[in-house]
């Protein structure tokens, strides 16, 4: 890419009244970048997928970096593909010797999926249809959420609607912007990222294939007008052959290899069976092979719906001189390397849609010409939450990178109780308010208990009272039916796994190793992340080492309660009022004499250190096993 060239590309924008992508300001970037992140993430968490904390590693690391660019993400998309297809040319000498002339590709509303060349003083401007690469992008989300070796199953159907939704913005604003986000995380997003990166340098490379083979420099080359809907391009004029030859250099640019046969199959190879960086790489290798056929079955698809307009009557816009992209796609899969779903198999994720395009047209011309679409159903992720809790997180990790660590300890204990419902047990409601008091927040651990006790018992009567309805009897009689009981209620709160905890560690571990003694602020952040994490030993040993570290202890709380959780430890049982009792009451009913009354006495004593008074049933049986010889 040349730089002198920008000059002259933003000279090009100007003759049309166009300017460069502006940058939305930085607290919108911000925000932006924080919902697309939280999405991410819940998507990824929601799979189980093992790399969903790297997501927020990831981010954390590039965030500075990334609010400090100051191009528009489009923008720094193309540029960094242009950047790509320039280092792979240099890289192989059988190009880097045609290549003389000086490129810059930039977006422009041509209004085709293919690019546009025009020639202006000093070199190429390649033009690529404004929202194109983003499109791309969406594309590909939507397609690996399909099952690409079932082009009819109901996944592959879903992932056929979302792409039509997507063209449905690219063709109608010129911009996915304004259609749907699909967004992935993890792994999946990882394989999407990767295809996606391979389309985009197909179109890019497409464009440098015409000028590598001096399709454009040539002396008899014409000029064709080009009509947008901002004015009139002149573009370079070029031939079926040419466009079949700028394909096949095209793909081996995307490839990255002289020739196809150069292609390195055994990378795909070691990826089925050397672990995660090889499987990565497999992946990579495999995306590369397929990344053509996506941009060219978008352009299939494309092509249909504006024909299927032309037939009815409607105005579009004049097609691109390229040939049809059936017959491109044709040509290219003759040249594509490897043999069979092995390696190529990506290539079936496009092409699950080409047995629904009638469908996708169809969606399409609704979309755009039909009645103005339904107000959006109530969306699975739910945007505004995701930024809250990130926000929190975030705010935890700044405070831990300016090294203080009680504030980051209190908001960290703001976010665990927000996150949690009053299901949970009580002693992590202990762990937070003594975290509180210690760093000298007031804190009163016996009326936060009774408030909590008050609601939870609120909502256990609703859904006892709910479960004796007819339909709730009935839905339970059916296997995998909800299970409306109290302990399902317990259940429900707390199958929510703690958001972005991973970060917080990692962040932690990385400050940790800078220093060489931590203050007591550190080990009751420590506290709360492991109570947090359900790590009750850890946690305790974290406790542990603040009253060591000289922790402030009002009335000796803290040391109270360590002495009390190590009992329970030892019983191996939780400390919360209402799930003692109940062993409690197993163990006298099973006879166990012994561990009832050890039990009863714990009891007691939490309960007088808490200052929460028991129930008379539940006194009566505490004391009672007390007593029991
Ligand atoms: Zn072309």
């Amino acid at each position: 890419m040349s730089e002198h060239l920008r000059a002259e590309f933003e000279k090009y924008l100007a003759r049309f009244g166009l300017k460069p992508r502006k940058l939305p300001s930085r607290q919108l970037r911000e925000a932006g970048q924080r919902s697309v992140i939280g999405i991410k993430y819940e998507e990824a968490k929601a799979r189980g997928d093992p790399m969903a904390e790297s997501i927020l590693i990831a981010y954390e690391k590039n965030r500075e970096r990334d609010l400090a660019e100051t191009r528009h993400p489009a923008t720094i998309e193309i540029e960094e593909t242009a950047k790509e297809v320039e280092a792979t040319i240099r890289a192989l000498p059988a190009f880097a010797g045609r290549f003389h002339d000086d490129v810059f590709v930039g977006e422009f509303p041509t209004g085709s999926v293919n690019c546009q060349t025009v020639k202006v003083d000093g070199g190429f401007l390649v033009l690529v249809n404004s929202g194109t690469l983003m499109m791309m992008q969406q594309v590909v989300t939507f397609l690996w959420r399909g099952n690409a070796d079932d082009p009819n199953s109901k996944e592959s159907l879903q992932a056929a609607e979302g792409v039509a939704e997507v063209l449905a913005a690219y063709v109608q604003h010129g911009d996915p912007y304004y259609g749907p986000k699909p967004l992935a995380g993890g792994m999946l997003g990882v394989a999407a990222s990767l295809m996606t990166a391979a389309a985009r340098k197909f179109v890019v490379a497409h464009e440098y294939g015409h000028i590598l083979a001096s399709h454009l420099s040539e002396p008899n080359v014409e000029p064709v007008k080009l009509e947008t809907e901002v004015g009139r391009l002149d573009v370079l004029r070029k031939s079926y052959a040419q466009e079949f030859e700028a394909d096949d250099i095209g793909y081996r640019l995307t490839l990255g290899v002289a020739a196809n046969e150069d292609f390195d199959l055994a990378v795909i190879d070691a990826g089925y069976s050397d672990g995660l960086d090889a499987m990565r790489a497999g992946l990579s290798q495999k995306s590369l092979i397929a990344g053509p056929f996506v941009a060219l079955t978008v352009d299939a698809i494309l092509r249909r719906f504006y024909d299927s307009r032309r037939l009815a009557g409607g105005k579009v816009p004049p097609g691109d001189a390229h040939p049809p992209a059936d017959e491109r796609i044709e040509a290219l899969l003759a040249r594509c390397p490897g043999k069979g779903p092995r390696h190529s198999g990506f290539i079936k994720f496009p092409f699950m849609l080409l047995p629904s395009w009638e469908r996708i047209v169809g969606v399409m011309t609704d979309r755009i010409f039909g009645e103005p679409p339904p107000p959006p159903a109530v969306e699975d992720n739910d945007q505004g939450d995701g930024a809250v809790w990130l926000d929190d997180i975030m705010r935890c990790v700044d405070v831990i990178r300016a090294g203080d660590y009680a504030a980051a300890a209190l908001s960290l204990t703001d976010s665990f109780e927000k996150q949690r419902t009053i299901i949970e047990p009580d002693v992590d409601v202990v762990r937070r308010e003594l975290v509180r008091a210690a760093l000298g927040r007031p804190s009163d651990i016996g009326r936060t208990l009774l408030d909590r006790h008050r609601d939870r018992r609120a909502a256990e009567q609703y859904v006892e009272s709910a479960a004796r309805s007819p339909f709730a009897q009935f839905a339970g009689s059916v296997p995998g039916g909800p299970r409306l009981s109290v302990a399902g209620l317990a259940d429900l709160g707390l199958n929510q796994e703690p958001k972005g905890l991973g970060l917080v560690q990692a962040v932690m571990e990385e400050e940790t190793t800078k220093r060489a003694s931590f203050g007591a602020e550190v080990h009751l952040l420590d506290a709360v992340l492991y109570a947090w994490r359900g790590e009750r030993a850890r946690s305790f040993a974290s406790f542990q080492a603040a009253l060591a570290a000289g922790v402030a202890d009002l009335h000796h709380r803290l040391a109270d309660f360590v002495v009390l959780e190590e009992r329970a430890l030892a019983l191996g049982v939780e400390l919360d009022i209402q799930k003692l009792l109940e062993v409690v009451g197993l163990n006298a009913i099973g006879d166990n004499k012994e561990a009832a009354r050890r039990l009863a006495r714990l009891v007691k004593d939490y309960t007088e250190y808490l200052g929460v008074p028991l129930g008379p049933m539940a006194q009566r049986m505490v004391d009672t096993q007390m007593q029991v010889e």
